[in-house]
Order: structure tokens, then C-alpha cells, then sequence
């Protein structure tokens, strides 16, 4: 896995934060939490690399906390799905394909197209 020198610039303050993360090649994500030591505002960077040139990082900010959204509805999902599951303890089988991932479609600056995955919550 590369590690990266990633210079970021608080998007509030204008702040710069050095980040040194490693990067995994996608489609697998790593997930970074940023705090800006100025204005103390926090976001996340979702990050991953090309899997051909492996220096093309694309990162996701979320000021929104967008990871966690997704997994906190995929979470209300899954539970809702383990619900339905108990209620039904008379069906011999019962089964909702789940997704497993979220998928993301990138472009590298080297002309490659690629597809990163955020791993989703499974049912137990
Ligand atoms: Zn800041
Ligand atoms: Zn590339």
C-alpha cells in the first residue's frame, strides 16, 4: 500500500493539514479523519489509489460525514431485515440479498477508469 503525502486545506478556514495515510489500491477505501488544528472543524477523506499507476488518490471529502450516513442507513436497513427475519422463525428460509458494497466509479489522471467499494454492514 503507497503512502501518500496529502496536503489539505481546511475547507472553513483555509487552514493547511499534512496528512501522511496510507492508501490502499482500489477498489478498497481507506477511511481518514481530518481535524483542522486552527478552526478545530472535522471532516472525513475517503481514499484509495489507482490500481494501474497506483499515484492517482482520489479522495471524497465529506464534510457531511457521508460514510457514516451510509452506513447508518444500511444499518437501518439491516436491522430491519433481521426483524422481518425473526418475525418469519416459522420459514424454513429466508433470504434478502443484502449489498455488500457501495460502489464508486473513478477516473485516474492516467486515463484509467476504476470502481472503489465502501464495505456496507452485514446481517449476522
Ligand atoms: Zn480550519
Ligand atoms: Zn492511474
Amino acid at each position: 500500500m503507497p503512502k501518500i503525502d496529502l496536503r489539505y486545506y481546511c475547507y472553513i478556514c483555509g487552514h493547511p493539514v499534512d496528512l501522511n495515510p496510507v492508501v490502499p489500491a482500489a477498489p478498497n477505501f481507506s477511511q481518514v479523519e481530518v481535524h483542522c488544528s486552527n478552526c478545530g472543524d472535522g471532516t472525513h477523506l475517503m481514499l484509495t489509489s489507482c490500481p494501474d499507476c497506483e499515484k492517482g488518490v482520489k479522495y471524497v471529502l465529506s464534510d457531511l460525514d457521508f460514510p457514516e450516513e451510509v452506513l447508518r442507513l444500511s444499518n437501518a436497513y439491516v436491522q430491519l431485515i433481521g426483524g422481518i427475519k425473526e418475525s418469519l422463525n416459522e420459514v424454513a428460509e429466508f433470504n434478502v440479498p443484502l449489498p455488500k458494497r457501495w460502489s464508486v466509479r473513478l477516473t485516474c489522471e492516467c486515463g484509467k477508469v476504476y470502481t472503489g467499494e465502501i464495505p456496507l454492514p452485514q446481517l449476522e
